[in-house]
């Protein structure tokens, strides 16, 4: 089957595209893209006038909760919810039950995805065993299984020599390790940001600094070993001068935010609100403008949703009690969007920064629309207004913010395995 999209805005960050045209695709490969190619018999055709068309999105930062949590999401559900927001690929993290620190772990996911998952699912496995920050795991051996990339997300190794000996040991793997910047000793029993809010709620704080203190060991490291760290989900405006710092020093490193760092504040944990409770947590006003620029900048160079899904039983409970997280596959592309709203990114940007830094990153093909490659496809409406209901979101979850807000941009159409899903 041939598929042609006429008329769409093709934007393709790795071969710095953005124009309106046509793409066509045969049996699940692109053939090409022109201004225009002439419809004949035997194709599906697609009218994309006023729609974006781009690769996948690479979602680098997933809980899919799933061994282990089946009931706040599982691999058919979670990369249901990804397929719906434009995610094609996702990476997903190893804080599962048990963690995924073994080959036989990594080989399940990515069997499950297989027969279950709608995307590709790429597993991160964990840097140490158990995520306990003592003894590495068997980096060769997780890789040989299928694992991307390393990380004890949820958990910092807090251990400096552990931490830089998994960095060495990860180059000889050519692993890259993603950090989840917090050191603990600062945030034992923390809820909320530090500041005017855990004043007023009495809550105990979670200070910027814990996220500081992280960020600079990690890229001190990284120096020291000559093989980069990602640092991951940053959302405090004081880590920036040590982010420009490293780029001037050339050291090896990408640091990634997430949507709700940019888009919200600790305002929103006022009344003690937990769909709101995330680690790290949000931050104030000036963090947010902060990390806009930081986009601009590019001193921050990925976006992930740190999907992290839980149910009612985990967030309708007392503010302290509550797990912290926020799902995020499907409100990914839609609140970045608001980044070239706001004139902080351009289309082209945005899309490096959802596409083709994530795959830098995890060292793997980006989607494309280079002829040849695998067709990896997805259709915007940019300006498109919704609800996020319950009902739209595929996810077991509901935990987000923005349930039942407006959003703006959605996913239409996605192309993927030679199979067109409409969505919307
Ligand atoms: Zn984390
Ligand atoms: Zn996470």
């Amino acid at each position: 089957m041939k598929i042609l999209i006429k008329k769409g805005r093709l934007i393709d960050p790795l071969q710095g595209l953005d124009m309106i045209g046509d793409l066509l695709i045969e049996e699940g490969k692109i053939l090409g893209f022109e201004r225009n190619i002439e419809i004949s018999e035997k194709m599906e055709i697609i009218f994309a006038e006023n729609l974006w068309v781009l690769p996948g999105l690479i979602d680098i930062h997933v809980h899919l909760r799933d061994p282990g949590e089946e009931w706040k999401e599982d691999i058919s559900s979670g990369t249901l919810a990804a397929l719906y927001g434009g995610v094609l690929r996702l990476a997903c993290m190893p804080n599962t039950k048990p963690p995924n620190d073994s080959p036989e772990i990594t080989a399940y996911i990515i069997k499950k995805a297989k027969e279950k998952g709608w995307i590709k699912v790429l597993p991160v496995a964990c840097i140490t065993k158990n995520q306990e920050g003592r003894e590495l795991t068997e980096f060769g051996r997780l890789k040989l299984s299928g694992a991307v990339a390393l990380s004890d997300d949820g958990r910092w190794v807090q251990n400096s020599e552990v931490m830089k000996r998994a960095l060495r040991y990860a180059k000889n793997f050519d692993l890259p390790i993603i950090s989840h910047c917090e050191d603990h000793t600062l945030t034992e029993g923390g809820q909320v940001n530090e500041g005017k809010m855990s004043a007023k709620l009495g809550l105990k704080e979670i200070p910027a600094s814990a996220e500081v203190i992280a960020v600079i060991r990690d890229i001190q490291l990284a120096k020291d070993t000559q093989h980069p760290v990602h640092l991951a989900h940053l959302s405090t405006k004081e880590v920036l001068p040590f982010l420009r710092w490293a780029k001037e020093e050339g050291i090896p490193f990408t640091a990634e935010t997430c949507p709700h760092y940019f888009t919200l504040t600790e305002e929103e944990v006022e009344d003690y609100n937990t769909l709101a409770k995330v680690n790290p947590p949000l931050r104030t006003r000036e963090d947010v403008e902060a990390i806009k620029l930081a986009l601009k900048e590019g001193l921050i160079e990925v976006i992930s949703s740190d999907h992290a899904p839980h149910s009612e039983l985990e967030k309708n409970v007392e503010f302290e009690l509550a797990s912290f997280g926020i799902i995020g596959l499907q409100t990914l592309l839609p609140l970045s969007l608001e980044l070239v709203r706001e004139g902080i990114l351009s289309p082209l940007k945005l899309a490096e920064y959802l596409i083709l830094n994530p795959s830098r990153v995890l060292k793997i093909e980006p989607p494309s629309f280079k002829k040849g490659a695998p067709a990896e496809v997805i259709l915007v409406s940019p300006e498109e207004k919704y609800l996020l209901t319950e009902e739209i979101i595929k996810s077991k979850s509901k935990n987000t913010p923005f349930l039942n807000k407006e959003l703006k941009g959605r996913v239409k159409k996605v192309i993927l395995d030679n199979q067109i899903y409409d969505l919307s």
